[in-house]
């Protein structure tokens, strides 16, 4: 058990170290999807490695085909069960016209953490590391690993080559993903599901060349009109029920139990809309939207281009057409499974039209209840004064299905960040709040993995 008094003197006296160690992590604009920023990639594994070993844990840069993947910790000894905590060291972009300061110019406003990845996901990562730190400290039975991915913002294209390296990345015994936000604050929150993705391309030729339709109209196809009765008739527009035949069939609906949990979230519809700018949404009943955002499958259209967009009137037919969707998927349907039901009804419904595959990642569906569970309950409840709620995540977060496939652990999510610190949005911010109750938590969770058998 983790003394309160203890972790209470250790994380007041780590706060310094800390706020100096994300502040050297903030300044450095470890943006992934820029490849101008090589080499700070590069000056950002360095620091991570040195922030590990700083507060000894052993550290090393395994190199990847892309960006390499820092792995270290504490091993105590072999017959003790090993947890890897997750993170990610790179960031988003920080273009956006809104910035009131200079986004890699880390500010600390009182313990309230100013800068692109103070949230998403330095600052996560940080409080796991101390969190160990002291478990390390006070002795406990187990060996406290941390993956800290840099290619997590470009969807881990190197991740699961990576795990390969066994001896760098040892197998353990379980896994905890700390890259997660809460639906409101002094509420915790832990995912254990992730919805999938499936993108497609939906192509359509007619013809070589744009023709006039005074000449040719009425006898010429149109393949914009056609890619839109495609669209209608995968997708109902108004419900958002798709429409494709079996795409339901694998669909796990979400037990009462999950349902019950989703409804302690503290989620409200009133500020779902506000955040995301919406003036009306397809249900204002609670359980539907979290329901349609977090358990259930989606169609969206993203696009149709081809034609004529410009100003006045242009009486052209045109002669070929697109339409990108997306599909947002839940366990158990695989994007595989799901690409061939598009691609059969597609090829009934006009079998003209190509259908490729763009951009695939599986839904991840992990645990609700069992041992790791209420670990992770009693922590958050120790590092927070409150149990969490489980609910689920509407995106996806391809490095955690990685590790499933490689390593077959359990999986749990322990997320620091709120909605209003700005994931992926200008203005990002972490807060020692957040930070030390996350230090705790860590701490907490380690002495409850430490007590259960290997
Ligand atoms: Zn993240």
């Amino acid at each position: 058990m983790v003394n309160h008094q203890h972790i209470r003197t250790f994380v007041n006296e780590a706060r310094p170290q800390f706020e100096n160690m994300l502040a050297q992590m903030v300044e450095v604009p470890s943006i992934s999807m820029d490849p101008s920023r090589a080499s700070d990639m590069r000056r950002m594994a360095d620091l991570a490695v040195h922030c590990l070993t700083e507060l000894g844990a052993e550290a090393q840069v395994v190199e990847t085909d892309g960006y390499p993947i820092i792995s270290g910790g504490w091993m105590i000894g072999p017959r003790y069960p090993t947890v890897t905590v997750y993170n990610h060291m790179d960031v988003q972009p920080a273009q956006e016209p809104e910035w009131k300061q200079e986004p890699f110019a880390f500010r600390n406003d009182n313990g309230v953490y100013h800068g692109r990845g103070a949230t998403d996901d330095k600052g996560p990562a940080l409080a796991a590391l101390f969190g160990a730190q002291f478990a390390v400290e006070q002795g406990l039975p187990i060996n406290i690993r941390f993956v800290w991915e840099l290619e997590e913002e470009i969807g881990s294209p190197h991740f699961a080559d990576g795990l390969k390296d066994r001896k760098a990345i040892p197998q353990p015994n379980s896994v905890v993903v700390s890259d997660t936000i809460w639906i409101a604050k002094g509420r915790p929150a832990v995912p254990y599901g992730l919805r999938g993705l499936l993108g497609a391309r939906l192509i359509l030729r007619t013809g070589t060349k744009d023709a006039h339709s005074g000449l040719t109209g009425g006898a010429a196809r149109n393949p914009l009109a056609e890619l839109m009765e495609i669209a209608h008739a995968c997708l109902d527009a108004k419900t958002g029920r798709v429409k494709i035949p079996g795409f339901y069939d694998e669909v796990v609906q979400p037990t009462k139990a999950e349902i019950k949990s989703f409804l302690k979230s503290g989620f409200q519809v009133s500020r779902f809309k506000k955040a995301y700018g919406f003036q009306s949404i397809r249900t204002s009943d609670p359980i539907d939207v979290m329901r349609c955002i977090w358990a259930a499958p989606t169609l969206e259209i993203h696009g149709l281009t081809g034609g004529y967009h410009g100003p006045g009137v242009k009486t052209m037919v045109p002669s070929q057409g697109e339409l990108k969707i997306s599909m947002r998927l839940v366990p158990s349907q695989t994007p595989e499974a799901i690409f061939t039901k598009l691609k059969r009804y597609v090829g009934t419904l006009n079998p003209n039209v190509k259908v490729e595959q763009e951009g695939v990642l599986q839904p991840f569906q992990g645990l609700f209840d069992g041992p790791y569970v209420a670990a992770v309950k009693r922590a958050v409840k120790g590092g927070f004064g409150k149990e969490p709620v489980f609910v689920r995540e509407g995106g996806s977060i391809g490095a955690v299905v990685t590790m499933q496939r490689a390593w077959k652990v359990p999986i749990l999510f322990m997320g620091l960040s709120l909605p209003e610190h700005g994931y992926h949005a200008p203005n990002e911010y972490f807060d020692w709040g957040q930070a030390s109750g996350g230090m705790k938590t860590f701490a907490h969770y380690f002495s409850e993995l430490a007590r259960m058998v290997k």
